[in-house]
């Protein structure tokens, strides 16, 4: 789809935009699972590709890939444990872990790595910069002065309604 882009950052609105920035988004439908010729349960859906490309000066690119690098690492350290806890967990069921090792050890790994991926996430994940609607028609963004530039070059590709000019 043709859209043309605003000349200023997607980010911080205040910078000439100097890079591209992918916004990498995918829309599943008809998700479905069916049961193939060997027996096997087969997942479907179809995918479509959504990811669009904005322009960020060079300073938010740098930003934006630091919060990609945390989100990375705050994934890592809270699923090991929950990782591992659930196999812990189920070796225990089946009597095959370490004998001594109280089931609670195992439960208490999988739900302190889960608390600490929701609370990573929550704090180092901001939204992103910007949305496609699922028919890939309308563009949302974060920077609200962004979208408004954006509106003002794409009427027809923003939800909202922008008859103001972009103040
Ligand atoms: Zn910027």
């Amino acid at each position: 789809m043709e859209y043309q882009l605003p000349k200023i950052c997607a980010n911080c609105t205040e910078k000439p935009a100097e890079v591209r920035w992918l916004i990498d988004q995918e829309d599943h439908s008809n998700l479905g699972a069916g049961l193939t010729l060997t027996g096997r349960v087969k997942l479907t859906s179809d995918v479509r590709d959504l990811s669009f490309y904005v322009g960020v000066c060079k300073d938010c690119e740098k930003e934006l890939k630091q919060e990609g690098v945390i989100l990375w690492a705050v994934r890592g350290i809270g699923c090991t444990p929950m990782f591992l806890g659930a196999l812990g967990f189920a070796a225990a069921i089946k009597g095959t872990a370490p004998a001594g090792v109280p089931y609670l050890v195992y439960v208490v790994a999988m739900a302190g790595g889960l608390i600490f991926l929701l609370a990573g996430m929550l704090l180092v994940v901001k939204k992103d910069l910007g949305k496609r609607s699922r028919d890939g028609k309308k563009f949302t963004f974060r920077n609200k002065k962004y979208e408004a530039a954006f509106a003002k070059l794409n009427p027809n590709l923003v939800k909202r309604k922008y008859s103001e000019p972009a103040a």
